[in-house]
């Protein structure tokens, strides 16, 4: 039996993102750009989605833009804001400890001159508002930080910084990374005071290949791509209209659900904890407001890859660090304190509502005969 705890790399699709994507596949195959029917019907499924994914997000369809995924998003949202409002401006403020889809397209702003100044933890280890707040002044032109930490779990203060930046100055443009909160931690845009959200159709059980980008109205970006007027010019190219149904479809169906699997989730990851706490040489990364979707441990003395596939062999499936970063650090960890052999032997745990105190047993049992049958 399968014992997927990988969900923060990527989820099962659902099956009404199947269904969605074998009706595009099957019978609304067409080019949303052309006239006839046929053109219609795909245009009709992306507008379809469009309204759903704009449902379950708490703002207007037309402030939702599709793209390839949460990457794209971001680099949309970063580039296309930089070059639309950091003309005068050079000043990004973003943290030290975001995905690789932000720090890398911040590391590609600062080659066209833009200053990034990326916000490492407090000496207690974790985020206050204070800390990104005192960075803000008159050359800040954007602010960028992620909603949950995919490493760890951590769920940064964005609403307390963007409020009091937009407070501020309102000119200042705000972007959250949203991929591992949205539709597990409870939020809007508007609460937020979020300009720009990035989010991805594949850690929703959806699928590989599409994402949306919310782009306040009103905010302007220039496209980084360039083409038709797809997408109202920002994501030329035809659409992906199956991967784009599918994207509407889970996201409805897991809105209505936000609470009971919020609850489901939090309660496997205590019984976790608590089953992990009875074991010797596992250090637990239980953070103060962490999403209950994520844990990271480590298991001291035992190199996270070869731990990684050790429960393969049983079907139990999770991630050393980050999955993004292929087994190479990030760096994430060691920033909120890890020391060298931590980070070695770290493991990120990561749940969605299909699993069971069963999985959980699973990996439990594996991680003790791991310690008894691996060498150091
Ligand atoms: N941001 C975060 C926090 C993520 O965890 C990921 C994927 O792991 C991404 C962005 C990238 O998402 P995508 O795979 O849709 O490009």
């Amino acid at each position: 039996m399968e014992h997927y705890l990988d969900n923060a790399a990527t989820t099962k699709p659902c099956a009404e993102a199947a269904a969605a994507v074998m009706s595009c596949i099957s019978s609304h195959y067409g080019n949303p750009s052309s006239l006839h029917r046929k053109g219609l019907e795909a245009q009709h499924e992306v507008e379809y989605a469009r309204n759903q994914v704009a449902g379950a997000l708490g703002c207007k369809a037309q402030e939702i833009v599709f793209t390839s995924g949460a990457t794209e998003s971001t680099n949309l949202a970063l580039c296309g804001a930089a070059a639309a409002y950091g003309r005068k401006r050079k000043k990004i403020i973003t943290s030290a400890v975001e995905h690789a889809s932000v720090r890398e397209t911040m590391a590609h702003l600062e080659t066209l001159g833009f200053t990034v100044v990326s916000v490492p933890p407090a000496e207690d280890g974790l985020y206050h508002a204070e800390d990104f707040l005192k960075e803000v002044d008159k050359d800040t032109c954007m602010v960028s930080i992620m909603l949950v930490n995919n490493e760890n779990g951590y769920r940064m203060p964005v609403e307390e910084v963007f409020r009091t930046v937009k407070r501020r100055d309102s000119d200042i443009i705000t972007h959250c990374d949203a991929v591992q909160g949205f539709l597990k931690v409870s939020f809007k845009p508007r609460t937020l005071c979020a300009d720009l959200v990035s989010l991805s159709g594949h850690k929703v059980h959806a699928l590989k290949g599409a994402g949306a980008l919310y782009i306040r109205q009103g905010v302007r970006l220039k496209p980084v791509l360039y083409g038709s007027r797809q997408e109202k010019g920002l994501r030329p190219g035809t659409e992906g209209v199956p991967v784009i149904a599918a994207f509407g479809a889970a996201a409805e169906k897991l809105v209505l659900t936000m609470d009971e699997r919020y609850d489901a989730v939090s309660g496997l990851r205590s019984s976790l904890i608590e089953q992990l706490k009875e074991m010797d040489g596992v250090i637990i990364r239980d953070l103060p407001s962490a999403s209950p979707y994520v844990l990271n441990i480590s298991l001291l003395g035992y190199r996270s890859e070869i731990v990684l596939h050790y429960l393969e062999q049983r079907e139990v499936y999770i991630s050393s660090g980050s999955a993004c970063s292929k087994g190479a650090s990030s760096g994430v960890l060691e920033l909120f304190g890890a020391k060298p052999a931590e980070v070695d032997s770290a493991l990120r745990i990561s749940f969605c509502s299909d699993n069971t105190e069963e999985d959980i047993a699973a990996l439990v049992q594996g991680l003790k005969d791991a310690q008894k049958d691996l060498m150091h």
